[in-house]
């Protein structure tokens, strides 16, 4: 039996879950940790499809595992398919996680799991960690500032901050509320907080899941986080009062960079679900430097064809080159490029373009793109203060209010747009980020600080870098010291 710390990684299985955990994966292997990264049935076939993990496949030390998912094809079609998927794998997915890490233990050359990596979301999988007794951590995948405010939800829903009495409380003004007794964090707004605290509903299911899932993250061993230290200090001084191992390695993105050499071949630039559109890049090297917004919401945003429409046109009386992620579903009725309003391609000729999905952190870091319009996923946020591109934020869901707030007024790099979106609001906003006023200097200065903190965090002898190596360090403590701990991973409950 090979003597060497094994993680197997599961995270829940969309885009901004399985990107940071291949990441996380990928920085484990490059420390001499052998990896097993577990997809859904499902989404395995889907990369397997568009290709991108092609640089992991066949590594030593490095496997790609799938367990079911549950859903049938119905549920897949369902507009709620998240809230199925994320109730399947809870009831059914613990089993064929752990009948994996024993089938794994049983197999020639492969070391026994000596721990389990998850994301947010699956904290059912804690559970399976326990059952084959050993020790399990969870990548939360957003902010330091986002976990705590994910975890005051409780608290917020026990102090009557939420639910909300009614409608009328979304636009009375009830959601600037100040809330100054969060430890570490700065007086916020409430509708700061999370979109959580705007639900009407007593028993609102997200709330609950939310709270549930980071307050279920106190089980593990450590808690991995894609942020550092210089960006959120107070807060991460005050989360580890309630969590003592907080390991702050991020961005992950630039981590990358140190530590795991593509040159050589290896590695793969993220588990793409949908395929890249490498013209894009061409289209880029063939803009200004700074000149281009480049324009994205992740990958589960939804839009109205009126939001769309307001977009649209804002982007388009702004006279800026623009770079556009309309995936396939960005628009509710499942649409994509196809609900883009009519003439609107025809009126940004040459300037626009217009692509299904494309490889952002290049796209980041291309010199051509100078502007980020962005719902302020977590991920996209990291990935664009490590590429030092400021932004123009427009949040709809969970954690993404906090980072805007901290991206705005903390960070100094990013302008808000209202909640109504208004093309009037966009085109502006567009024109202050990529203009020449003093304010938009400063964003930009703001914007190169930011960098060059997250290459010296992420830099040998930076606070990320020495995080890994001590994450690493923990996780060789669990290696099997004989052949009788192997059999305890094997049989552990029985
Ligand atoms: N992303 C990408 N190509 C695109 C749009 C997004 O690779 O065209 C990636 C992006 O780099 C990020 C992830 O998708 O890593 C989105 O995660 P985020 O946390 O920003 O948002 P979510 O999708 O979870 O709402």
């Amino acid at each position: 039996m090979e003597k060497r710390a094994h993680a197997m990684l599961f995270p829940f299985p969309c885009s901004g879950h399985i990107n940071p955990t291949l990441k996380l994966a990928e920085l484990l292997h490059s420390r001499g940790v052998y990896v097993t990264f577990v997809n859904t049935e499902h989404n395995h076939e889907r990369l397997r499809r568009t290709g991108t993990a092609g640089g992991l496949h066949g590594r030593e030390g490095f496997r790609f595992e799938a367990v079911p998912d549950g859903l049938s094809e119905e549920d897949r079609r369902s507009p709620d398919k998240t809230v199925k998927l994320y109730l399947s794998l809870r009831q059914s997915c613990g089993p064929p996680l752990v009948e994996l890490a024993r089938r794994l233990a049983e197999s020639e050359g492969v070391p026994p799991v000596t721990c389990v990596v998850l994301s947010g979301l699956v904290s059912f999988a804690l559970a399976a960690a326990e059952e084959i007794s050993v020790p399990s951590f969870v990548l939360w995948g957003t902010s330091a500032c986002g976990f705590v405010c994910t975890l005051r939800l409780r608290e917020l829903r026990q102090r009557g901050y939420t639910p909300l009495k009614d409608e009328s409380y979304l636009t009375n003004g009830y959601l600037d509320t100040p809330i100054d007794w969060i430890a570490g964090m700065p007086p916020v707004r409430l509708g700061d907080i999370s979109s959580f605290v705007r639900t009407l509903d007593p028993k609102c299911f997200a709330l609950r899941v939310e709270e549930e899932e980071a307050n279920s993250c106190a089980r593990a061993q450590g808690l991995i986080l894609n942020t550092f230290e210089d960006l959120e200090s107070d807060v991460l001084d005050a989360l580890r009062g309630e969590f003592p191992l907080v390991y702050t390695i991020g961005p992950l993105a630039a981590a990358m960079h140190h530590r795991v050499d593509r040159a050589q071949g290896q590695g793969a630039a993220g588990l793409s679900l949908w395929e890249e559109d490498a013209a894009c890049m061409a289209w880029l090297d063939a803009q200004p430097a700074g000149s281009v917004l480049y324009v994205s919401f992740g990958s589960l945003a939804v839009l109205s064809l009126d939001q769309l429409a307001e977009l649209a046109w804002g982007l388009a009386a702004s006279n800026r080159p623009f770079l556009w992620v309309v995936r396939p579903g960005l628009v509710a009725g499942d649409r994509g490029a196809d609900a883009l309003p009519g003439k609107f391609l025809a009126e940004t000729k040459g300037r626009c373009f217009i692509a299904e999905w494309c490889a952002q952190e290049q796209v980041l870091r291309h010199r051509a793109v100078g502007g980020f319009l962005t719902h302020s996923g977590w991920n996209s946020t990291m990935e664009s203060i490590w590429s030092g591109v400021p932004m123009v934020c427009w949040p709809g869901f969970a954690d993404q209010y906090i980072n805007c707030r901290y991206v705005c007024r903390e960070w100094g790099i990013g302008l808000l747009l209202d909640e109504q979106l208004r093309r009037e609001q966009v085109t502006a906003h567009v024109e202050e980020l990529m203009g020449d006023t003093e304010k938009a200097k400063e964003m930009r200065r703001s914007a190169a600080k930011w960098k060059a903190l997250t290459k010296a965090a992420t830099a040998p002898g930076g606070s990320s870098y020495e995080n890994l190596d001590m994450l690493v360090e923990v996780l060789r403590l669990h290696e099997p010291a004989d052949a009788e701990l192997a059999g305890a991973v094997t049989h552990g409950a029985q």
